[in-house]
């Protein structure tokens, strides 16, 4: 007999598996009684946000918080649109940038309708298309020896279109995460000259701010010429206030209406509406983050390299590690060490090791962590 409580559940509910973040560090302070614990799990900014973020938070904390924020994030949409110089009626904010993502699977996805997206993709993408009972359209991804290993096959994708007309939402994140993979600005934007005018492509740049200046597409030329396209950007990652839950979405004002029509009339909280607008207005803060990625990155990448890994190439604040064997025993070595990395067995990459690049210090601490484990 099946039980009363799920048997009405929509299907695709049933289907979804919940996703597993990193583990916060107290749980393993818990678990294994170990007191200096480093997180390199979840792609945080290990410099925190600007001080100018905190600052901002502590005058607000003695505004009224027994009243709803402004639901329209005006202030808010006005920063962002100076800094993108494009129309706050195009923006939509979203509590994380995966809210975005859920609106879009809840206007574009659903039984009858196919999500197309990579294999090795960001894992949001497929729970999307899931929880909406779409079809999942997989591409597959970059062989393991290309220059861009198990990174977006955009030509994939081009041939899944043609082959699969009930596509109405396509997810490509720039750099990918768990890979680190990037795409280059023409193959972009030959795809989106390939991609019929009623599939929505959400072009997800998570990780922009960490890429090489030289590489990155103007993604706000894109929007002028492609009206189905939508940029994802987020507060998580380089701006370092993952804790407050802030995205937003770039679109043609048609998109960012009906992305509104779904949205929480007060998604964003008043500290986060807050923190965000100092975050953005912090440059140096975001510049300095990302010159101690690059740095920290490269090192993390040659001592990694030395020990015979294989490193994949990153553009993205993270290292993701070919282990040539199953990681999960090399996971667990760092665990018992206080170190916390993510494995990608949910991946389908159970070889590889997924590391955020720490400070300095959390990067050594993985380092000597690493070596003992291998020893
Ligand atoms: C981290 C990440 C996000 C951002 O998530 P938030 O909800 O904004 O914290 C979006 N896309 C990708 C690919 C990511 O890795």
């Amino acid at each position: 007999m099946r039980d009363p409580l799920t048997v009405n559940a929509l299907p695709g509910i049933l289907g979804l598996e919940a996703y597993s973040p990193g583990m916060p560090i107290e749980e393993l302070q818990r678990r294994l009684g170990l007191h200096d614990v480093v997180k390199l799990a979840s792609n945080e900014n290990p410099l925190g946000p600007s001080p100018s973020v905190t600052a901002a938070l502590r005058a607000a904390l003695d505004g009224n918080l027994a009243l709803y924020p402004d639901g329209s994030g005006h202030r808010l949409k006005q920063a962002i649109g100076r800094y993108h110089d494009i129309d706050p009626n195009c923006i939509t904010l979203g509590n994380g940038s995966n809210d975005i993502l859920e609106f879009l699977g809840r206007i574009y996805a659903g039984p009858g309708r196919a999500v197309l997206f990579s294999a090795h993709a960001f894992a949001v993408y497929s729970l999307v298309a899931q929880a909406q009972d779409a079809d999942a359209v997989v591409a597959p991804a970059r062989p393991a020896d290309d220059a861009q290993p198990y990174g977006h096959d955009l030509e994939a994708f081009a041939e899944a279109l043609q082959r699969r007309p009930d596509v109405s939402l396509v997810f490509i994140a720039n750099p990918n995460n768990p890979t680190g993979t990037f795409l280059t600005a023409e193959a972009v934007e030959a795809f989106l000259n390939r991609v019929p005018p009623q599939v929505i492509v959400a072009y997800d740049e998570a990780y922009y701010d960490y890429m090489d200046p030289s590489l990155r597409g103007d993604s706000r030329d894109w929007l002028r010429r492609f009206p189905n396209l939508l940029v994802c950007r987020t507060f998580s990652k380089a701006y370092g206030i993952a804790g407050l839950r802030a995205g937003y979405a770039l679109s043609s004002p048609a998109v960012a209406d009906l992305l509104n029509r779904v949205r929480q009339p007060f998604n964003l909280n008043s500290l986060a509406l807050v923190a965000a607008e100092a975050a953005l207005a912090d440059q140096a803060h975001v510049a300095a983050s990302v010159a101690l990625n690059s740095r920290e990155r490269q090192r993390l990448t040659d001592a990694c390299t030395g020990l015979g890994l294989r490193v994949l190439p990153s553009e993205a604040n993270f290292i993701t590690v070919d282990f040539g064997r199953d990681a999960k025993p090399v996971h667990q070595g760092l665990l018992e060490r206080g170190v916390i990395v993510r494995p990608m067995g949910s991946y389908a990459m159970p070889h590889f090791l997924r590391i955020s690049v720490g400070t300095e210090r959390e990067n050594d601490r993985f380092l000597d962590a690493l070596s003992a484990v291998l020893a």
